[in-house]
């Protein structure tokens, strides 16, 4: 019997040779596999409060929280929810619930209560942690699910203090067997269509994305023991919690802590503690573009700006050169379920690769990257643009309680396709040029249009709904919405936007309504965003 043969797959690979990737270690113990070479060194900096914690202090308060949690009758395989901005209570309690073979979901402090309660549910969490401020949103859920609250700040009512871990014995901590393809963060996202889901996030795959990015022969390729990383991202996205800080703790860097972008409180900070890595996303490149600010402080310390998480314009990257003059500028891409990390520049690689601007940088080593016809599915030269994919021990394992969704974005062949469209150059540099899936990218956010859309269908006086994107200089990207009023109803531009705002964080709110007679769909019902997208453009 003739067996057919696959059409031959043109696979690209880093520029850089592949490396041992130690995938058997827990998350944790690979994290401070080095640590006795820096154990006195500071690991974190709280920015907000001058506070310094050591890699050792890091490490033992990490144990301690573990036994804390355990102790708490969290088990291994069980969720915990992080509710909280960045602060070294975040570290260690998803460094903490790692060592007992927990799993952490992480998700927006300004998620209004039904969002959070909405990813608490599903993710089936045992306890939230989360400052006092915003224990109102959780409390009546968590009562009525027997879900335990604890704060990281001051007391509140019927809350369990962080305290209480931290104070616990670390020798208590439970001897659990962690295997590498057990999940240890559950990050949301909508992926290439559809509502927000679970990504399981492994031991493993979070090794490999992180010794991808900062191990091998090659140990300058981006950072080392002696820099100072500012995290101002958001922990609770899967771009600040890998390149940031797994990336940091592995190489002993020291990782100082924001809690939220103020461009003076920002400069002082570079300034103050000698900034050496600045990983932004493209509002925080706008804001310092634009900012008069910038030449009033000493910010020659930083070596290395990136950038990721959403398109970074070639003006805006080009402006932002001229504000870190002993800075090399580079792109990352990113992508939750693919660990995210795809594709990086090589600015510091001992090969001195030329960064060119606009590029992506190359994929990642350990892994295989291919560019397909979205139609035909065949796989593209170089120079030809395409449905990104890749594939390594990197990416997710799937998402949470979902075979369907998963088995729609990793193909039987391991390949997840990431709906971005992108081709890869004769340097082997990645260029994304536009995007395929339903995703907005508010300032970095992910806005999910079928998570408005089902709102906008609640309500009696909208009978259809669809909600694309519109380019925003300021966010990147902003929700505008094409509404189809239900018979008889007068529902305003206005309403619509305060219907929706109540219900959502700030960056999910529609921004413009465009009312129309009928939504665009496919014979089989699929919304036609193309056709809406270009209305937009006529529109606008
Ligand atoms: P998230 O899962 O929230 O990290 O969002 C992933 C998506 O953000 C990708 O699939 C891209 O559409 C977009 N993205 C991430 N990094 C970049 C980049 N450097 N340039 C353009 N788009 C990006």
């Amino acid at each position: 019997m003739e067996v057919p043969t696959k059409p031959e797959e043109i696979i690209f690979r880093s520029k850089l040779p592949d490396i041992y990737i130690p995938k058997h270690l827990p998350l944790h113990s690979y994290c401070f596999e080095n640590i006795s070479k820096f154990s006195t060194r500071p690991c974190l900096i709280n920015g907000a409060t001058g506070d310094v914690y050591t890699y050792e202090e890091v490490e033992m308060t990490s144990r301690k929280v573990a036994s804390g949690l355990s102790q708490l009758g969290i088990q291994q395989g069980e969720t915990i929810m992080l509710l909280l901005p960045n602060t070294p209570e975040y570290v260690f309690a998803f460094l903490g619930a790692s060592y007992i073979g927990a799993v952490s979901t992480m998700a927006n402090p300004f998620f209004t209560p039904a969002e959070v309660i909405k990813q608490a549910k599903a993710s089936a969490a045992k306890l939230i942690i989360t400052l006092a401020c915003y224990v109102d949103k959780v409390r009546d859920y968590a009562a009525s699910a027997g879900v335990k609250v604890m704060c990281v700040d001051a007391q509140a009512e019927g809350c369990l203090s962080f305290s209480q871990l931290t104070s616990a014995d670390e020798r208590d901590m439970p001897a659990v067997k962690i295997h590498p393809e057990d999940a240890v963060a559950l990050p949301y996202s909508s992926g290439t269509t559809g509502l927000p889901k679970g990504v399981m996030l492994t031991h493993k795959g979070l090794v490999t994305s992180v010794a991808q990015q900062v191990d091998g022969e090659n140990p300058n390729l981006y950072i080392h023991s002696e820099d100072v990383m500012l995290c101002v991202l958001p922990l609770f996205h899967i771009y600040s919690l890998n390149s940031v800080l797994l990336c940091g703790l592995r190489v002993g860097a020291a990782i100082l802590i924001m809690q939220k972008f103020d461009i003076v409180p920002f400069l002082e900070l570079i300034q103050k503690y000698k900034v050496t890595i600045g990983p932004f996303v493209p509002p925080i490149v706008l804001a310092i573009a634009k900012s008069p600010l910038v030449g009033k402080y000493d910010i020659s310390s930083v070596r290395m700006v990136m950038s990721g998480a959403a398109p970074l314009g070639k003006e805006l990257e080009d402006s932002v050169r001229t504000k870190f003059p002993n800075a090399k500028l580079g792109q990352g891409y990113g992508m939750t379920e693919a660990g995210p990390v795809l594709s990086m520049c090589l600015a510091f690689a001992k090969e001195a690769f030329e960064i060119k601007s606009g590029a992506c940088g190359t994929v990642v080593r350990n892994a295989e990257m291919k560019i397909v016809d979205p139609q035909t599915a065949a796989s593209l030269a170089r120079n030809q643009s395409g449905e990104i994919c890749i594939r390594g021990d990197q990416i997710m394992k799937g998402y949470l309680n979902d075979p369907e969704s998963t088995k729609s974005t990793i193909d039987q062949d391991g390949w997840l396709h990431t709906g971005d469209i992108g081709f890869i150059d004769a340097d082997d540099e990645l260029f994304i040029v536009d995007r395929l899936k339903e995703i907005i990218k508010y300032k970095g956010f992910q806005v999910a249009p079928a998570e408005i859309e089902a709102l906008l269908l609640n309500n009696p006086y909208i009978s259809d709904a669809a909600v694309v994107s519109m380019q925003d200089e300021q966010a990147g990207e902003v929700p505008v919405a094409f509404v189809v009023r239900s018979n008889g109803s007068n529902i305003t531009e206005d309403e619509i936007k305060q219907f929706v705002s109540k219900q959502v964080i700030f960056y999910k709110r529609i921004y413009r309504v465009f009312f129309v007679d009928a939504i665009p769909k496919s014979p089989s019902g699929k919304i036609l965003r193309k056709d809406l997208r270009a209305r937009l453009a006529a529109a606008v």
